[in-house]
């Protein structure tokens, strides 16, 4: 039995003889290539869309927004990888016509055309709207943390500065101390000691730098008003899953269509809580729809009251559980309140009556009261103070009709989850375990929209067929 040769590698044609045939007829790069093809990139703002007169000829920011998304659909992100499967790479070589920019050209163009690459993945998402592949009939929003390029370590808060500040001053203490036995010794004859003070000279030297460089950071800190800053990626911020150790991050929101399960719409913002995103993550993609109502699935990230009746206000339909925070088990429990809306009133498990008595405005919350817990035999297990209080949210009510939402239909959630999770997945699967590989806010943003064209190229050629994703199919 012989084994399956392979073509010599002196012979004249190693590769199908004409270029287009390196790729398959419905090879995803196809798709890429009449996508970019289709777009204006003049008026979606790419420097040098029409070639100058004068001067060396450039490379077509088409070409270079080709080659971009195709590497973003494989995990291809950086500039000298990009540089390399340019000459490597078959389906790249195919795609670029043989074009080759080096990674410096190809780098710039990432940094110099962030907003039309965020235009250009919005683009795509208006062919599909225009192609009635998007109904927008109800759509999924979360947010997931994305590193950005800085280590843990450059997380520098105020107590953390202040505890390194006296860790180097107790250093540079304590080389202070050696230096001046060392004196003695050497006043005493030991000629061994010179060397050791050198060192100990350059150890403080280098602590000297540090001290400087910790205090500087607090001057920062102290300026801009913040907790904690992230050093060296100044627009990250340090985020984290409950007691898990923050790292710096960007928080990516994307908004996805259930009935499609593309991304509609999405941003990058270095706000860690979620809880003031729902309204203009609602807002940004009804604009998108261009639709007057909208309903939208959230998780307990998002119940945020005022940001809920605000949508209410804008007729968006939001269904998401209410996040409530640990609960003592010790006392009633605030659902066994019992409020009354004709009456502005709550009946407590005592049968008694808790009125308004003021409120509390940095909660936008009203207080309501009872001097009958004085003489109520449930007291112990009511509370431990004179009297029970239950805070009620002004925008209590649009909260509680949001919660109705998912009790009167509890597959609600389980869409949400299947509808908006996995494409996190596959954006992490494609950008390196979700991390960015730019810095600062303008530059991630383009990222995110190759990640996110990506994605939706990629979803959309499974869900539907290249044949409809190509402008002329
Ligand atoms: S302590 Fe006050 S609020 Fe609590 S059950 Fe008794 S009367 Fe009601």
């Amino acid at each position: 039995m012989s084994f399956i040769e392979g073509l010599a590698r002196d012979q004249v044609n190693l590769l199908p003889p004409c270029v287009d045939d390196y790729v398959s007829p419905d090879a995803l790069v196809r798709v890429v290539d009449a996508f970019v093809t289709s777009l204006n990139l003049a008026e979606l703002g790419f420097g040098r869309a029409i070639a100058a007169v004068t001067g060396r000829p450039g490379y077509h920011p088409g070409d270079m927004l080709r080659l971009y998304i195709w590497g973003y659909l494989n995990q291809v992100r950086s500039s000298r990888q990009l540089e390399r499967a340019c000459v490597r790479d078959l389906e790249a070589l195919w795609l670029m016509r043989r074009l080759a920019p080096d990674y410096r050209t190809i780098a710039s163009f990432r940094h110099d055309n962030p907003e039309a690459i965020v235009g250009a993945s919005a683009a795509f998402i208006q062919f599909c709207r225009e192609t009635g592949l998007i109904s927008g009939r109800l759509v999924a929003l979360d947010g997931t943390k994305m590193r950005a390029v800085a280590s843990p370590k450059n997380i520098a808060g105020a107590d953390r500065l202040a505890r390194d500040v006296a860790h180097t001053e107790k250093e540079i203490a304590y080389y202070l101390e050696r230096l001046d036995i060392i004196d003695e010794a050497v006043a005493q004859g030991f000629d061994d000691q010179p060397k050791h003070r050198e060192a100990f000279t350059t150890a403080m030297e280098t602590l000297g730098r540090r001290k400087d460089r910790l205090v500087r950071r607090q001057d920062i800190l102290k300026d801009r008003d913040e907790t904690a800053l992230v050093f060296g990626e100044s627009d990250a911020r340090p985020m984290g899953y409950g007691r898990s150790p923050k790292t710096p991050c960007y928080n990516m929101q994307s908004v996805v269509d259930v009935d499609s399960g593309l991304i509609i719409h999405h941003d990058v913002t270095n706000e860690a809580n979620d809880s003031q995103l729902l309204h203009p993550m609602s807002m940004a993609t009804m604009e998108v729809l261009e639709v007057d109502e909208l309903k939208v699935l959230a998780d307990g990230g998002y119940s945020n009251a005022q940001a809920v009746a605000q949508c209410e206000r804008d007729h968006i339909e939001v269904a998401a559980p209410i996040k409530r925070g640990a609960m003592s088990t010790d006392f009633f429990r605030p659902a066994q309140f019992v409020y009354d809306e004709e009456t502005d009133t709550i009946r407590c498990p005592a049968g008694k009556t808790l009125r308004p008595s003021g409120k509390h405005t940095r909660n936008r919350a009203i207080r309501y009261r009872t001097p009958a817990c004085k003489d109520c035999r449930l007291k112990s297990r009511c509370t431990s103070g004179a009297q029970r209080t239950i805070h009620r949210l002004f925008d209590q009510a649009a909260l509680d009709r949001m919660e109705a939402r998912i009790y009167a239909d509890p597959s609600l959630m389980v869409t949400r989850r299947c509808t908006v999770e996995h494409p996190f997945g596959t954006i992490k699967r494609m950008s390196g375990g979700g991390r960015f590989l730019t810095r600062g806010l303008r530059a991630v943003k383009a990222e995110a929209a190759l990640s996110i064209v990506a994605f939706n190229i990629l979803h959309a050629v499974n869900a539907f067929g290249a044949e409809r994703l190509t402008p002329a199919g």
